[in-house]
């Protein structure tokens, strides 16, 4: 059903809550029905194969082996961004898609969760840096950069020490600062699950595959998963399946009995959070490091610092930091401060494996950020690479993969084209409005104008939901959020604001 002044989808979003008793429910309908298709991997790429699918009309089964967003997918830069660096590596039509992409989910899909975020950067050198930056960025701009953000701006080293004093003025001469845009991924990649769900994908979280099934022919037609609460075992049927699981794509392939030209290489990417007051700007800051950039940027109550690119050939499950990847970030980011950062300042640290497909020998930063699309085996495909930032794009092409697949089997899906540009994620709709009404009714409810902002910036327009609530058990909006701060000798602080 479609609103009738928009023209978009109206969703059910009963169908969309993504609690226990709803996980039981998925469980048996799993166990019980057969689908069109089946999604492995609850990351972002999953999510959006299961939503486009969903939309178009095909049954969908989606499982992830943990949580939602568990894999690389909370684990990111947390930008939607063209990405300047790939346009020094001349990759304009990568840059030109994920500009696009992120006009579409500041204006469109999801506003409440996606914010432009305005950058700094320090220049050195008087002529060619600032002229190269400036010509780099002019492109940025025109390829579809301006419009849902600001242009970029020229500023003088006065001004940049105005927005930003706590960088070193020694060897600056000015700056120029642009836009990009901040998401919360792990909230965005479950948002997703829950419009795939409205459309009545049937979703559950700690199902692990372990193993694909096959006809008398040889095609895939379904997984065996196991429940990771009750350790039980079951069959999922499919007409065809999706291998979405980032970094652990080899794994399934190789229940598959083929796999795609590719290979999938890990580069592990580390971020430091240090508190607020550590950094004394207005503003986020892009660094030049070493042999990359670095993106310091304003994450609640802290600063977000990253990140590195190294491969990793170790246990996928649990990526970790290493004294080396804190020294990298450390020491440039240090190179702009005044005031130098400490291992003592840091109070997180996260780290997260890219998916890259895996190109010729050298540096993993070298390695394509584009995707891959293919059916090794019939009744299977794989989409594996890419960006967060490009993640609808790549779910729509493995749909259009998996639609052509089920045809060739003869299995006649008349699905139409994807229609995900215009689908908004819960939340989304009336965004708006109910902004209005929650700020019109924060007084009588006790809510300060941060977290009006903060809630909002959670739920969209699902806030509404929350001010029902919140009438009826008074208590419900009080914040009461305990904190702690790990040192890294091991000490802990904690206590309430
Ligand atoms: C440090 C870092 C910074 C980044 N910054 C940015 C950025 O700022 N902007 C941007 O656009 N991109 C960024 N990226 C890239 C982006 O985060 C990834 O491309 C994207 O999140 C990959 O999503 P995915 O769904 O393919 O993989 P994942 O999110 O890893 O999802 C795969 C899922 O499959 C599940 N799975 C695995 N095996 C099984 C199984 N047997 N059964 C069931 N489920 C299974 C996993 O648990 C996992 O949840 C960054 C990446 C890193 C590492």
């Amino acid at each position: 059903m479609r609103d009738k002044q928009s023209g978009e989808p109206i969703l059910n979003l009963r169908e969309s809550i993504l609690g226990p008793e709803q996980r039981a429910r998925a469980i048996n309908e799993l166990g019980t029905r057969e689908f069109d298709l089946l999604v492995i991997g609850g990351g972002v790429t999953g999510a959006g194969v299961a939503l486009d699918a969903a939309s178009r009309g095909l049954s969908v089964a989606l499982v992830e082996k943990r949580d939602w967003a568990a894999g690389t997918s909370s684990r990111s830069g947390k930008l939607f961004h063209g990405g300047l660096r790939y346009l020094e590596q001349f990759n304009f039509g990568l840059v030109r898609e994920a500009l696009h992409e992120r006009g579409l989910m500041l204006e469109k899909l999801c506003p409440h969760l996606v914010q432009p975020i305005q950058f700094i950067y320090p220049l050195k050198h008087r002529v060619w840096e600032r002229w190269y930056m400036g010509a780099g960025l002019f492109l940025y701009d025109t390829m579809g950069g301006a419009g849902a953000v600001p242009r970029h701006k020229h500023l003088s080293k006065k001004r940049i020490l105005q927005m930003a004093p706590g960088l070193t003025s020694e060897g600056m001469i000015g700056g120029i600062s642009f836009y990009d845009a901040q998401v919360d991924d792990s909230r965005h990649t479950m948002e997703l699950v829950r419009t795939a769900a409205a459309f009545g994908a049937v979703a559950a979280p700690a199902l692990q595959v372990i193993g694909l099934t096959h006809d008398h022919v040889g095609k895939v037609d379904g997984a065996i998963v196991q429940d990771l609460e009750s350790k039980k075992e079951m069959r999922i049927r499919a007409h065809h399946v999706v291998n979405a699981t980032g970094v652990w794509t080899d794994e399934i392939q190789n229940f598959a009995g083929g796999r795609a030209d590719f290979t999938v290489q890990a580069s592990k990417g580390v971020h430091i959070l240090v508190p607020r007051d550590r950094i004394d700007s207005t503003i986020s800051i892009f660094v030049r490091a070493e042999d990359s950039v670095l993106f310091v940027r304003t994450w609640g109550n802290h600063w977000l610092i990253g990140t590195t690119d190294t491969a990793w050939n170790n246990e996928l499950d649990h990526p970790a930091a290493t004294s080396t990847d804190i020294e990298y970030l450390l020491r440039n980011v240090n190179r702009v401060l005044n005031v130098k950062l400490t291992e003592a300042d840091i109070d997180g640290v996260y780290a997260g494996l890219r998916p890259l497909i895996k190109g010729e020998e050298g540096a993993t930063s070298d390695l394509s950020r584009e995707h891959a699309v293919q059916t090794p085996v019939p009744g299977f495909t794989t989409i594996a690479g890419g960006k967060y930032t490009t993640y609808r794009v790549m779910a729509e092409d493995a749909v259009n993969e998996s639609i052509k697949q089920l045809n060739l089997s003869g299995i006649a899906i008349g699905a139409p084209h994807s229609d995900t540009a215009h689908i908004p994620l819960i939340g989304a709709r009336g965004f708006d409005q109910a902004a209005q009404e929650i700020r019109s009714q924060a007084n009588t409810l006790g809510l300060s104008a941060v977290t009006v902002d903060r809630l909002l910036r959670r739920y969209g327009s699902m806030v509404s939901d929350l001010i029902v609530l919140m009438r009826s058990r008074p208590g419900i909006g009080k914040t009461n959020h305990r904190w702690c701060r790990v040192f890294a000798g091991g000490g802990r602080v904690c206590g309430h604001p």
